[in-house]
């Protein structure tokens, strides 16, 4: 018969080879689909009641151009898999001062109004909405959890806690913003996977760093200040991403174009036109 200690130690072992296993194969999660879907759905009822630091921006015109017109497209790509699973909706966010988008679990997208009236074009913005839905897609944020699961179930073993507080443990990591602080790892993929989405649009497939260039080009991207220091917390290394995603196209055979292009796959008037010049 095993010790107690013997018992544990094999726990140790089990949940060490585990984790081992979680970072080693990127898409080993531990939860069902549908927990994604249910947790974005909680994320978003918390957003809704917190309307003071979210205010929902309300203009139908801007709000419903951008769905219809690049958000829906995005999703119609066929590298979209759970685009019938996931409650995929867009919201805006009245902050001027905010440079940022963000995706919830499960299909929710929000994005600043600060953030629309900086980009200057539809591909920029298609760029940005790709790689949110990506973080959804990728099932990032129950991936992390995941991960973070294991290590603090391993680490109550080893300091011999009750492992009945795992409960308490998910339900913490089921609260708070901290959800969608994504690694370096998941924001490199969300762009990777953006490229692949826009490829199936008519917008131009390296767009994605448009937003990167724009600041790096207007000094922002040192500067700090609130509303870019919310993007560096969520969107690390832009220098590096912009590099990244040069060489991809590259590879790709896509030629290398910067947001200061116009022409094909870009759209400049019809951002100015439908989104910039509508954005009180
Ligand atoms: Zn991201």
């Amino acid at each position: 018969m095993l010790s107690v200690l013997k018992k544990k130690k094999l726990w140790f072992v089990f949940l060490a080879v585990f984790i081992a296993a979680c970072s080693a194969i990127q898409s080993l999660n531990i939860f069902p689909v549908e927990q994604d879907v249910a947790l974005g759905s909680e994320f978003a009822l918390q957003l809704q009641n917190s309307s003071k630091d979210y205010p929902v921006y309300n203009n139908p015109a801007v709000k419903n151009y951008i769905t219809q017109k690049i958000f829906q497209p995005i999703l119609q790509s066929p590298d979209v898999l759970y685009k019938n699973v996931f409650k995929y909706n867009l919201e805006i966010i009245k902050n001027d001062t905010i440079l940022n988008a963000f995706a919830v679990p499960g299909g929710p997208v929000y994005v600043y109004t600060g953030l629309l009236k900086y980009l200057d074009s539809e591909a920029a913005l298609a760029g940005v909405l790709g790689h949110e839905i990506a973080h959804a897609e990728r099932r990032h944020a129950t991936n992390r959890m995941t991960k973070q699961m294991g290590i603090q179930m391993l680490t109550q073993l080893v300091l011999g806690q009750n492992p009945s507080q795992t409960a308490m443990i998910v339900s913490n990591l089921f609260t708070g913003m901290t959800l969608l602080a994504n690694s370096r790892a998941d924001e490199d993929e969300s762009d990777q996977v953006s490229m692949k989405y826009l490829q199936a649009t008519k917008y131009y497939p390296g767009a994605v760093k448009f937003f990167f260039e724009k600041m790096r080009d207007d000094g922002k991207v040192e500067k700090g200040g609130q509303g870019i220091s919310v993007f560096l917390s969520t969107h690390p290394d832009p220098i590096a991403r912009i590099a990244s995603v040069d060489q991809r196209l590259k590879a790709a055979g896509i030629e290398v174009k910067s947001y200061k292009a116009t022409g094909a796959g870009i759209f400049k008037d019809e951002y100015k036109k439908n989104i910039l010049s509508q954005l009180k």
